[in-house]
C-alpha cells in the first residue's frame, strides 16, 4: 500500500471480519484487499468567483468487506467524499482507486459504467422513482447493470425477501413508510453486487428506533455479503455499526 496513506490502512481492527471473497478484485488491482483508496484528494468548488475548499489532501483506504463510519458536522465534506468514491464527482487533485480499478482519469462515459458496475449508493432522501413500484425500483438498476431478465427478476426478489418487503412489492414510493422506503434504496444498492456501498446519512431521515432498524439492516447485509460500506453522518450513535470511524472537520480527516 502507499506510504502517503496515512488516514487508515487496510490493516483491520478485527480478525472477525468475513474476507471479501471476490476473487475479481485482488486480480484487477495492485491494491490488494482493498475496496478504496484516496490519496491525496483534494475537491474545490468555485462560487461566485471563490474557491470553496471541500477536500483537503484526503487520503483514505478502506480494506474489501470494511464498514467504515465517516463522522463529522454539516458542510464538512462528505457528501462531497462519497461522491468522489462513487464516481459521481471528479476530484480536482489526486488519486482515486475503487475495487482496484483507478478511476482518477475515467471520462464521464467511463464513470458511468463505473458506477452501475462496482458501486452502490444509498443517499439521505431516499432517491426512489416515485411512478415505479419497490421492485421495479430494484430492477431498473439493471437496465443499466450486468444482469438482465429473468435473473434480474430473481435477484430483486431475494433482495426484497431478506428485507422484509416481499409484501410490499408492488407498492410504489408514495405508499411506503420512510423506513420501507430506505430498505427498498438500500436492496437496490445491492443490485448490482458492488464492492462498494456508499451511504450517506441513511438515517438522518428516520426516528431513533428506525434508525437502528436500518442500521442493523445495513451491517447485516454488509457482512453477509463481505461488501465495503462508508456509513456517512453526523450522528455518532453509527460509530458501533462500524469496524472504523474517520472523522472529517473542515474536509480534513484525522490521523
Ligand atoms: P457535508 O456533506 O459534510 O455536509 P458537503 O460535502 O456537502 O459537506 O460540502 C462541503 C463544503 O463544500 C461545504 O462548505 C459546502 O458548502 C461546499 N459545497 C458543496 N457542494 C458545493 C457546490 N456544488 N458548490 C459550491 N460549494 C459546495
Ligand atoms: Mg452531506
Amino acid at each position: 500500500m502507499n506510504s502517503t496513506d496515512t488516514t487508515a490502512g487496510p490493516d483491520q481492527p478485527s480478525s472477525d471480519q468475513p474476507s471479501s471473497d471476490r476473487s475479481g478484485s485482488a486480480q484487477r488491482s495492485g491494491d490488494g484487499d482493498l475496496a478504496l483508496r484516496m490519496t491525496g484528494v483534494r475537491k474545490t468548488y468555485q462560487l461566485g468567483g471563490e474557491e470553496v475548499v471541500a477536500l483537503d489532501h484526503v487520503n483514505l483506504s478502506v480494506g474489501a468487506g470494511e464498514i467504515l463510519c465517516l463522522l463529522g458536522p454539516s458542510g464538512s465534506g462528505k457528501t462531497t467524499l462519497c461522491s468522489i468514491a462513487g464516481g459521481l464527482l471528479s476530484a480536482t487533485e489526486g488519486e482515486v482507486v475503487v475495487g482496484g480499478q483507478d478511476i482518477t482519469h475515467y471520462s464521464e462515459r467511463q464513470l458511468s459504467g463505473f458506477r452501475s458496475e462496482t458501486v452502490g449508493f444509498v443517499f439521505q432522501a431516499v432517491n426512489l422513482v416515485p411512478f415505479l413500484t419497490a421492485r421495479e425500483n430494484l430492477l431498473v438498476v439493471d437496465e443499466l447493470g450486468r444482469r438482465s431478465g429473468k435473473a434480474a427478476r430473481s435477484r430483486a426478489d431475494t433482495l426484497l425477501d431478506e428485507l422484509s418487503m416481499t409484501d410490499r412489492a408492488k407498492y410504489l414510493p408514495s405508499q411506503l413508510s420512510g423506513g420501507q422506503r430506505q430498505r427498498v434504496a438500500i436492496g437496490r444498492s445491492l443490485m448490482n453486487e458492488p464492492q462498494l456501498v456508499l451511504f450517506d446519512e441513511p438515517t438522518s431521515a428516520l426516528d431513533t428506533k428506525l434508525g437502528e432498524q436500518v442500521m442493523d439492516l445495513i451491517q447485516s447485509e454488509m457482512r453477509q455479503r463481505g461488501t465495503a460500506a462508508i456509513i456517512v453522518t453526523h450522528d455518532d450513535r453509527i460509530t458501533r455499526y462500524a469496524d472504523r470511524t474517520v472523522h472529517i472537520i473542515d474536509g480534513k480527516l484525522d490521523a
